[in-house]
């Protein structure tokens, strides 16, 4: 978030013109933050706005005809929505305040009580909360050396991806890198050296990875990739992409030093891979063993073993 407060997007989905005249009224009336107020009137165009992102909160209307705000927030952040909602209803029942706090909103507020005061201090609380929460979330998802997605996001996204491929009936791919002799980058050049080829090494394999593919460190210098939709040929074309943009050129080390390294990887394919009852995780690591023994330096399938 690099943005000051005073530059904040805030988005407003509801379906009352007059409920945005107010709302900016009300934005005019603070005191103490300004933020930039957008309005959308439908349940599409505030799903597609917010998915959009860039918002540093929402407040979502309970009315918005036939879907109503709470499918909204539930659709919202089953698509990945980070951000902050805070709920607007005419009805100051209880119920509809416990169904928003359960469907994920941050604040539940009613219409015929709002005051800019309110309003403020709840985008306050609001995106404060946000922040912290997507502060722990990095903490629990990223690793730090390399600030790609740690093991527990791997194992979090393999599930994921094993559900859908059984929906849908397509395959998916995991690679299994690992960089050859990395433990001798250690032994000569220090450990901090050793630090900085793994985050140049995250680096490349970052930039060279399909958007939907999903790069993480799962071990000291061993990383995965979850490639969605993609079968054995499909994976090992971008496995030997991966294995040359590690062999062709050296690897800054820090400072003057630069080294030349290699990358062994494995390949396996769900669910081909794993008829004989193999996991797939276990399947792709046969196979970069296999890349191991071969020689270092290459990649190879599971299905050719
Ligand atoms: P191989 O080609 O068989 O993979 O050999 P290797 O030396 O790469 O593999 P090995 O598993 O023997 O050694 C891995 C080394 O990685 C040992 C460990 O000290 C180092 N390592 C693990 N995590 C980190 C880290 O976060 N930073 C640094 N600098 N080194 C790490
Ligand atoms: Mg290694
Ligand atoms: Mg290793």
């Amino acid at each position: 978030m690099t943005d000051g407060p005073e530059h904040r997007k805030i988005l407003l989905i509801d379906d009352d013109r007059m409920q945005y005249r107010l709302t900016q009224q009300h934005f005019k009336a603070f005191r103490s933050a300004t933020y930039d107020l957008e309005w959308a009137a439908t349940y599409e165009e505030g799903i597609a706005k917010l998915l959009e992102g860039g918002y540093a909160a929402c407040l979502l209307d309970y009315q918005l005809g036939p879907r109503d705000g709470l499918a909204l927030i539930r659709q919202a952040i089953a698509q990945g929505c980070r951000v902050p909602i805070i709920f607007l209803t005419a009805e100051t029942g209880e119920n509809v305040d416990i169904a928003a706090m359960n469907a994920g909103a941050l604040d539940y507020l009613v219409k015929g009580e709002i005051n800019s005061r309110s309003l403020e201090r709840s985008l306050r609380y609001a995106l404060k909360l946000g922040d912290t929460l997507e502060a722990l979330r990095m903490l629990a998802t990223r690793d730090q050396l390399t600030g790609l997605l740690n093991r527990r996001e791997f194992e979090r996204i393999l599930s994921e991806e094993k559900d859908r491929s059984r929906r849908f009936g397509q395959p998916f791919a995991v690679i299994l890198a690992d960089l050859d002799h990395f433990k001798s980058v250690n032994d000569r050049h220090g450990h901090p050296a050793g630090d900085e080829v793994l985050r140049q090494v995250a680096q490349r394999l970052q930039a060279a990875v399909r958007s939907v593919d999903r790069l993480t460190r799962i071990g000291g210098e061993e990383f995965a990739i979850v490639m969605p939709q993609a079968d054995s040929s499909v994976a090992a074309d971008s496995a030997s992409r991966l294995c040359e943009i590690i062999r062709a050129s050296p690897v800054p080390a820090g400072g003057e030093l630069q080294l030349p390294l290699t990358m062994s990887l494995g390949v396996a394919v769900f669910p081909s891979d794993t008829t004989q009852g193999e996991d797939v995780v276990k399947a792709a690591d046969r196979a970069l063993y296999a890349a191991k023994s071969g020689g270092r330096n290459r990649v190879v399938r599971f299905s050719e073993l």
